[in-house]
């Protein structure tokens, strides 16, 4: 494709400036979180997929609680982390919410069994602490070098090794999440239960029903095993219903 004239004599386009009122919801959910400049917006503004959305800010909280602020405060927010994903998800023309900088954690717990990361941590990092004894991670893609735990998990990676006997679903143990409504719930805590179904009653009994509605029809239980024993399905993990 090549520029007309006009669009050539008027050079590199600047985006849109954002939004005043939603600077400002941002601003009074979580005060100086924002970063807005055009230089922070275009570099976010593609991913590893062929889409350009500029966001309208780019937000950097430094703990869950600001996420579940951010959450609260009810604002379009779409997560990014390494950026590598192929088909868009880390880009919007709302609100970028960059869960990178500030959660790098790693922490090796039980001689290397197990290990405990924080959503910012790239893949390949937590697999150079893990090698001192001698075990990795699950998932492989081949985007290790530059992918974090928390795209690795939302995306449900896995990679040309680990099969579905060792991706990301098969890895995790627990993890902290923040709910659309800023609830936060551990679920390897003994009470992660009760605290959902006291916390998010809407939301627990709609996933038990789903839950049961899927484990009481032999066919839908012999579709999802079947699907969920191969590769390449995609989609909701319906599979989790079933353990
Ligand atoms: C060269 C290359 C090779 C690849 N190879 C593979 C492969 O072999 N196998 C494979 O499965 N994938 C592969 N991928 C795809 C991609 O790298 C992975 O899926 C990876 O998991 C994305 O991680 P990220 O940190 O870059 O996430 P992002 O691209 O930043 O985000 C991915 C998704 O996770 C969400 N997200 C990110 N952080 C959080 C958070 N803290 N909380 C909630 N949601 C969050 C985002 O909203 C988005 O929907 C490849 C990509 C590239 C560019």
């Amino acid at each position: 494709m090549s520029l007309t004239d006009a669009e050539a004599q008027a050079g590199p386009r600047r985006p849109a400036p954002p939004d005043p009122a939603v600077l400002a919801a941002v601003e009074a959910a979580v005060p100086g979180i924002s970063r807005a400049r055009v230089s922070d917006r275009l570099g976010r503004a593609h991913d590893a997929s062929h889409y350009l959305l500029t966001p309208q800010a780019v937000l950097v909280p430094e703990s869950a609680g600001q996420v579940a602020a951010l959450m609260r405060a009810g604002l379009p927010l779409t997560f990014r982390s390494g950026g590598t994903s192929l088909s868009g998800q880390g880009v919007s023309e709302h609100l970028l919410v960059d869960t990178r900088r500030h959660f790098r954690g790693i922490e090796v717990l039980d001689g290397g069994s197990r290990v405990r990361v924080q959503p910012g941590a790239v893949l390949r990092q937590v697999n150079a602490r893990l090698a001192a004894y001698g075990r990795r991670l699950g998932p492989d893609p081949a985007s290790e070098s530059a992918c974090t735990i928390g795209g690795v998990v939302a995306d449900n990676s896995s990679g040309m090794t680990c099969g579905t006997h060792a991706n990301t679903y098969r890895t995790l143990e627990s993890m902290v999440v923040v709910l659309p409504s800023g609830t936060v719930i551990d679920t390897g805590a003994p009470d992660a239960d009760a605290r959902l179904r006291a916390l998010e009653p809407a939301l627990a009994q709609g996933l038990e029903r789903l839950r049961d509605r899927i484990r009481g029809n032999p066919e839908s239980v012999r579709r999802i095993e079947a699907q969920f024993a191969i590769k390449n399905t995609m989609g909701y993990g319906l599979n989790s219903f079933l353990d």
